[in-house]
């Protein structure tokens, strides 16, 4: 008679993770990791299910139970390179990425309790591959075909590692000093340590990808001349132009955008100024406004900056919300209030030109449309003022207009993207796209699934030429 089989947990194992109390004073990741004992536990809930309907969630299409399986029998080698067929950036996926709304929304043992962290097993996998040393894998002979890359965030990323792995010559071009976009200059330390971000762009230089940063293309080299030194072109730009709300008093001073407050915090680190050279001005009552991660980033990195009141104003109900449900959470944990329903008019000075109050109004939600969105609605006369001292706008952001104006015969989209087929090809011959600038802002594995379509339509194209 077999051995009867182990019962499933019906629970996933839990993240270990630093307290409230004491990550509100630290820029250190929040999430600690698994532990190999950990990460074997969670591998024994895997089902191996033989339709595995959890890669059918997963955008770059990893074989999410082959590597399981390998973790399961120890062999965290061989999971790193199953991963890393479909995936050059895991253990930044394994951080940031929506799980919950991807492969894990698909998982079979989420109909009968918590789905398997996959997220969690992919970032065990490669923070041990990081630390054992990468392995690189072989690539194909020289095609003696060359790639430009526009953008080295997770799109331009994405592209440039597929295609060097065919035995293409690729070249990425990037604007700003380091390589990875949102990923670097964006998402803060707590979640996204740079020297993770630094190790997978390293790995990709590794594979022989060559990095140019500080080129801005549009000012440097046009598209238009970079096809007559590379055989293909990959537009990854992002959308990295802040939006504001178009009211009264947005050009007082201490107001950001989410964008310049989180690149000096991020990219110029300055919640260690002096240390580091750039500083940051933020007072004591900080409003956030705006629902997204990108709002709940900055409103964690200014309670760490040790501002004592943070608020998040969000016109809509925290079910609109769109942020990672575990981020705000985790905002909520770390005693940032919201103001739901809420909506500012107005922004008032004081005699320096300093911000020192919002007028705000209340909204309420009107019924659901077609789509099921509810639209805000002002309620009339609900006008009443919010003492504050800094206020970061985190309402969205649109692509830098500089390669749509130095282009000529690029097709964009009215918002400002670039309108591309479902291979990534734009209205150009040899010039491709994808990421943010084509679909606006979204998800890092999103645009990192775009730049895996976009690379195998270029190796095709390049395979003819
Ligand atoms: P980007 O990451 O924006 O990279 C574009 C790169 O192109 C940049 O490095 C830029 O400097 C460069 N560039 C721009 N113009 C030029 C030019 N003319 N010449 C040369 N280089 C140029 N997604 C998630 O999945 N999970 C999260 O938790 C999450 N949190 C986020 C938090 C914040 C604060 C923000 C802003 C975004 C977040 N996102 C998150 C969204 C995600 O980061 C983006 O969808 C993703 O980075 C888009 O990738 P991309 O390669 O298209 O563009
Ligand atoms: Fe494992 Fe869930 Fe995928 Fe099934 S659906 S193979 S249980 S991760």
């Amino acid at each position: 008679m077999s051995a009867p089989k182990p019962k499933i947990s019906k629970e996933a194992v839990p993240m270990p993770k630093q307290t409230p109390e004491e990550r509100r004073y630290n820029f250190k990741e929040v999430a600690i990791g698994y532990n190999q004992e950990n990460a074997l536990l969670e591998a024994q809930r895997c089902l191996q299910c033989r339709e595995a309907p959890c890669i059918k969630g997963c955008p770059v299409g990893v074989h999410i139970p082959v590597f399981i399986k390998s973790v399961k029998e120890s062999k965290f080698e061989e999971a790193a390179k199953q991963i890393k067929e479909q995936n050059s950036l895991p253990a930044v996926c394994g951080r940031v990425c929506p799980q919950e709304e991807q492969c894990q929304s698909k998982c079979t043992l989420g109909k009968i309790g918590e789905p398997v962290s996959i997220g969690r097993l992919e970032r065990y996998v490669a923070d041990w591959e990081r630390e054992h040393g990468f392995v690189i894998p072989e690539k194909r002979p020289p095609t003696g075909k060359k790639v430009a890359v526009i953008g080295a965030g997770p799109a331009g990323l994405t592209v440039a590692s597929d295609l060097i792995k065919l035995g293409h010559e690729v070249t990425v071009f990037e604007a700003l000093h380091k390589p990875g976009g949102v990923l670097t200059y964006g998402i803060p330390e707590f979640r996204l340590p740079k020297k993770i971000v630094e190790a997978e762009a390293e790995y990709i230089q590794k594979l022989g990808v060559t990095l140019k940063t500080d080129a801005l293309i549009g000012r440097l080299y046009t598209i238009e001349e970079l096809l007559q030194q590379f055989n293909a072109v990959f537009i990854g730009t992002g959308a990295g132009l802040p939006t504001f709300l178009g009211i009264p008093g947005e050009n007082l001073c201490r107001i950001y955008s989410a964008n310049e407050f989180l690149i000096r915090v991020n990219l110029m680190r300055s919640y260690d100024f002096p240390r580091a050279a750039t500083p940051i001005c933020v007072g004591q009552k900080v409003a956030v406004i705006g629902g997204g991660n990108v709002a709940m980033d900055a409103a964690r990195c200014a309670v760490r900056l040790g501002v004592k009141e943070v608020k998040i104003v969000y016109r809509r109900s925290r079910e609109q919300m769109p942020a990672r449900a575990e981020e705000i959470e985790n905002a909520e944990e770390e005693g940032i209030e919201f103001e739901f329903l809420t909506s500012p008019i107005r922004l008032i000075g004081d005699e320096r030109r300093n911000v020192k109050a919002i007028e705000c109004i209340r909204m309420q939600l009107a019924e659901p449309d077609k789509k099921g969105r509810r639209a805000a609605i002002p309620v009339e006369g609900s006008n009443f003022l919010m003492d504050v001292d800094t206020v970061i706008m985190a309402i969205g952001r649109t692509p830098n207009p500089i390669i749509k104006q130095t282009t000529e015969g690029l097709v964009t989209a009215e918002w400002g993207g670039i309108v591309v087929d479902e291979n990534g090809k734009t209205s150009i011959e040899g010039v491709y796209a994808g990421g943010d600038i084509v679909t606006g802002e979204a998800t890092v594995i999103s645009a990192m699934g775009a730049g895996r379509r976009a690379a195998k339509a270029i190796h095709e194209l390049l395979s003819k030429k």
